[in-house]
């Protein structure tokens, strides 16, 4: 049993016309004209196999399979069409478009499953276009309430819900996935482990934790060309301290530990005027989450240590934290399992980002197939995941829901 990988290509550069970008990438923002585009010629694909399809209150397609035993609860597979402004044609389309292939298959091949099977496009994964991300798997895991998801707004100002119903795809909460028994999502890596060791399949063991810090350094403004040096408390050259400062953190505590100053803000200023406010962002990550609390506090106390050196404020928000997420021994297993019998390499691996996987692990039991994405690039126009590689996943995909199905 094999999916159709010629179909798959096809059905996957068709949908990438949907919002194209002059070089190669996708904007498909939540909501968008082009997200409305792209769930009209899904619905029409899942309508055209065969599938049962509903829409949910936040606006999740569905495209059902029923399976022999009405009671049995479903296996539901898939991911997200939306993506990031000039982001790329695989990260969510991938997971959507090889679920859809399954069930294809199972169709071409008059498989008939006990489990009923679903598929699922999430509405707003990204946060690109309507902050936070993972809304629609949010919602139906109860992460969110209806009235937070329907009031985020854009940066215009534009609610959520005003465009949901704009697009003509606000449906009813009780089509929300119910009575689920396991979910299963494809998705490139969007890192160069798998690209960089050749291996086509990750089973992904969980999800990294994250912790986010707003750090503040406050000195004294002085005028360039009359503060001597060393009576200068100047905040830019501190903060700088403390960044190259932090790397070393991560090294020394553990080689798991990711640490990362995305955000660095001087309060403007000019040329000639000592600086006396910078905000900066750190964000840190690990799969354990002892190591990670370890991690935050080390941070801390270096950043105090500093700011005593220099003689400048420093004051720590934690902003957000995330807690780790650990997949399905089982499952995890069971990708394994079904690599090794269709002559894939695989290895298990763990994630570094949020998925719609993340919070439906919240209410069963989920896995992760990983493929690799050339260089690690995601989020980007030249986003690139090979034929031959989505292909395999695809048939992974495939044996590990007939699998589950028949259990
Ligand atoms: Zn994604």
């Amino acid at each position: 049993m094999r999916i159709n990988g010629e179909r798959l290509k096809k059905t996957i550069t068709d949908m990438a016309q949907i919002g194209a970008t002059p070089n190669g990438g996708v904007t498909r923002l939540a909501l968008s004209d082009e997200d409305k585009d792209a769930r009209d010629l899904l619905k029409r694909w899942m309508i055209e196999t065969g599938l049962e399809i509903r829409i949910d209150d936040f606006g999740n397609l569905y495209g059902r399979r029923p399976g022999t035993d009405p009671e049995a609860g479903a296996i539901l597979i898939g991911s997200h069409l939306d993506s990031v402004p000039a982001g790329g044609r695989f990260d969510g389309v991938v997971g959507v478009l090889a679920s859809l292939e399954v069930l294809r298959t199972f169709k071409d091949l008059g498989i008939q499953t006990k489990r009923p099977v679903e598929m699922v496009n999430f509405t707003g994964e990204e946060g690109a276009r309507f902050s936070p991300p993972m809304l629609g798997s949010g919602g139906i895991t109860q992460m969110f309430s209806s009235s937070f998801i329907y009031d985020r707004v854009d940066a215009d100002g534009v609610r959520f819900e005003d465009e949901l119903i704009r697009i003509g795809y606000r449906g009813e909460s009780p089509h929300r996935a119910k009575n689920v028994q396991h979910f299963v999502e494809l998705h490139i890596e969007q890192g160069p482990i798998l690209d960089t060791e050749r291996v086509p399949i990750g089973a992904v063991e969980g999800i990294v934790g994250v912790s986010w810090l707003e750090v503040t350094v406050r000195g004294v403004r002085g005028h360039a060309g009359s503060t001597p040096m060393a009576m200068r408390r100047d905040a830019l050259i501190a903060a700088s301290v403390m960044v190259s400062a932090i790397a070393e953190v991560a090294t020394q505590a553990d080689k798991d530990l990711l640490l990362t100053v995305g955000k660095f803000v001087p309060r403007s200023s000019a040329p000639n005027v000592i600086p006396d406010e910078v905000t900066f962002s750190v964000d840190i990550r690990h799969y354990d989450s002892l190591i990670r609390k370890r991690g935050v506090q080390a941070v801390k106390d270096l950043l105090m240590s500093i700011g005593r050196e220099k003689g400048v404020d420093v004051s720590v928000v934690d902003l957000w934290n995330m807690e780790p997420t650990v997949f399905s021994k089982s499952l995890v297993e069971l990708i394994c399992e079904v690599s090794s019998f269709l002559g894939y390499p695989v290895r298990k691996i763990r994630g570094g980002i949020g998925h719609d996987a993340k919070y439906m692990n919240e209410i069963c039991p989920s896995a992760m197939i990983f493929i690799p994405c050339v260089e690690g690039k995601s989020h980007c126009e030249d986003e690139l995941a090979s034929w031959e590689d989505i292909e395999k996943g695809t048939n992974v995909l495939l044996h590990v829901v007939y699998r589950l199905a028949q259990q």
